[in-house]
């Protein structure tokens, strides 16, 4: 590390978890943001923020003025533009030590396991189960880690599902997004465009998934991994709770690919 960068990410090296090997390893880290939306806006700007050395941002939609609401890396002056090229922008005014690769694509089942494999942590900020499911499954496939997130009206909430640890006969220990929501329950889908959501519950929700991706940088083994974090915004009720992994899961269980 230069001067400056002991000098822009000073507070972080002052804390004993973090110092100069947990800045360094953030630092060298990829990080790849599916969805550059209420939750990826403030992910992405704390990863920057904080130093991590790739992002790869991939959304293939175009920043409208509804999104503006909550999508706080997007600015009035980048509606119409790709979100991703918008986000990039940011990024850069913020820290341009940052790489961040923008893929305007909607990524199918072979891009994601082509963009899960070339990096260390995921963050699922998407929008719809399809691509919650998908995400799901490739990390699994590459024992990827995946901060997962959603937030929808005044209710949010946050998993971590760490694919990293095997156990003897090398299945996940972990439990998966597909164990806590399976795919063929029939869990209507509700989407921002048509139900609302409270601006700052995205802003709650983004930041902590920013806040456990960069643990599972640094190597700090504290926190989200294997639970489910809910919040209710009306109420302010943050409740945290263990997840199991379910023996009968189509994605992770004996019947499943791992
Ligand atoms: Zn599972």
């Amino acid at each position: 590390m230069n001067d400056q960068q002991l000098l822009r990410y000073g507070r972080h090296i002052l804390l004993n978890e973090i110092g100069i090997e947990g800045q360094q390893r953030l630092l060298d880290a990829r990080v790849l943001i599916v969805g550059l939306g209420g939750l990826g806006s403030p992910a992405a700007l704390y990863l920057a923020a904080s130093g991590v050395g790739q992002l790869t941002l991939c959304d293939h939609d175009t920043v409208d003025l509804s999104n503006l609401q909550r999508q706080i890396i997007h600015r009035t002056s980048t509606v119409n533009q790709p979100k991703v090229a918008s986000a990039q922008a940011a990024l850069h005014e913020i820290n341009p030590e940052v790489e961040c690769i923008a893929l305007n694509v909607r990524a199918d089942a072979a891009q994601l396991h082509e963009l899960v494999r070339n990096v260390d942590v995921v963050l699922d900020c998407s929008d719809n189960f399809a691509t919650r499911y998908a995400v799901n499954r490739v990390c699994l496939a590459l024992r990827k880690p995946l901060v997962s997130g959603a937030a929808i009206q005044f209710d949010g909430q946050v998993a971590v599902f760490d694919f990293r640890k095997a156990d003897e006969s090398q299945r996940t220990v972990s439990p998966c997004y597909n164990c806590l929501f399976p795919e063929d329950s029939l869990a209507a889908e509700l989407r921002c465009a048509t139900t609302g959501v409270f601006s700052p519950l995205t802003g709650i929700i983004g930041t902590l998934q920013a806040a456990e991706a960069l643990k599972l940088i640094i190597g700090i083994e504290r926190g989200l991994s294997g639970k489910l974090l809910t919040v209710n915004a009306l109420d302010m009720n943050i409740m945290r709770s263990s997840l199991n992994k379910d023996p009968a899961c189509s994605a992770c269980g004996n019947s499943g690919l791992s």
